[in-house]
């Protein structure tokens, strides 16, 4: 896999040299191949498969690019090598890094699952995906909401995992957190990561990072997105009781650190600068039991929120 094609910036040169929002369309087979080997890598049940996404998925996705603040969307020609669909991709979104000739990652893809959003709105999106790492239970509900009634559509959960991806891409290159591709335990010691000092701390011995505030987040090291959830849907409102307690915009910003700046990239850019809603609603047997809203006005992301827009100052110069 670290030898494959469609991790090389000589496999993108073509895509790099068209327009942003061109580079959209069906997975090439090349990284259809590897996404599956990744999958495979990792333990994941799901085997991607090539597929060409109809006329109405891919307007939806430009015009969710369309819709972009310019400005965001301006920070991308140089590190975004495409947004491209398969099906089977397991999640619904997933970017890796494309290395030059000295092996440096200096831009990424975005794999998109045409099969998991052809029929989803956003709220419905949403719901599905942060109810992933609880075990089902009718006694309880969970139900995000990120978009008003007249925009509650496909384009806008494109958007919104487009957002997440981006996030992704944003941080190629920079010292925003440690690579993806590196366990931290090889992580050098000298090395500063200030976005990633704000929430994270790397334990060495058991190599694996772990969060600033586990001793009050007992949940987040069962927190698993996507298969095999491992809390309790009765845990649902200790769990969200204990993000509060953080600096996490979201509960899977919370799962490892390049999450944690995605989630932190998107909800910034959709609440913020987008100005649209981001809501967790938390129910049992019908009552409204707790409401977790993003944290962008509160004092527990303050530091986060600053660097976020001093990232995004520095980038819209450089
Ligand atoms: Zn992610």
């Amino acid at each position: 896999m670290r030898d494959h094609a469609a991790i090389k910036l000589a496999f993108w040169k073509s895509a790099l040299s068209l327009p942003a929002g061109e580079r959209v369309g069906p997975a090439p087979p090349e990284l259809v191949q590897y996404i599956a080997l990744d999958n495979i890598a990792n333990d994941y049940p799901e085997r991607p498969r090539a597929t060409s996404p109809d006329p109405g998925l891919l307007a939806d996705l430009k015009s969710a690019i369309a819709d972009l603040p310019a400005e965001i969307w301006a920070l991308f020609p140089k590190r975004l090598a495409g947004l491209y669909f398969v099906d089977g991709l397991g999640g619904t979104g997933y970017t890796d890094y494309v290395f030059d000739a000295r092996g440096k990652p200096v831009a990424a893809f975005v794999v998109l699952d045409a099969g998991v959003l052809a029929g989803q709105s956003a709220n419905a999106w949403a719901t599905w995906k942060e109810n992933t790492p609880f075990k089902a239970d009718t006694r309880y509900k969970l139900e995000a909401r990120i978009e008003a009634a007249n925009g509650d559509n496909r384009k806008n959960a494109l958007q919104y995992i487009l957002l997440h991806e981006l996030g992704h891409v944003f941080s190629v290159g920079t010292d925003i957190h440690p690579p993806w591709n590196t366990e931290p335990r090889h992580i050098a010691p000298a090395s500063k990561y200030p976005f990633f000092d704000l929430s994270w701390k790397i334990d060495r011995k058991a190599n694996k990072y772990r969060s600033r505030f586990d001793a009050g987040f007992p949940q987040r090291a069962r927190t698993v997105y996507y298969f095999g959830a491992k809390l309790d849907a009765s845990e649902m409102a200790a769990t969200y009781a204990s993000l509060h307690g953080t600096n996490f915009p979201s509960l899977y910003a919370a799962t490892v650190p390049g999450d944690d700046f995605a989630e932190s990239f998107a909800s910034y850019v959709h609440v913020v600068l987008m100005n649209r809603p981001w809501q967790i609603t938390l129910s049992s047997d019908g009552a409204p039991v707790a409401t977790f809203k993003s944290c962008w006005d509160e004092a527990r992301c303050a530091a986060k929120k600053n660097q976020l827009e001093q990232l995004l100052k520095s980038a819209r110069k450089g």
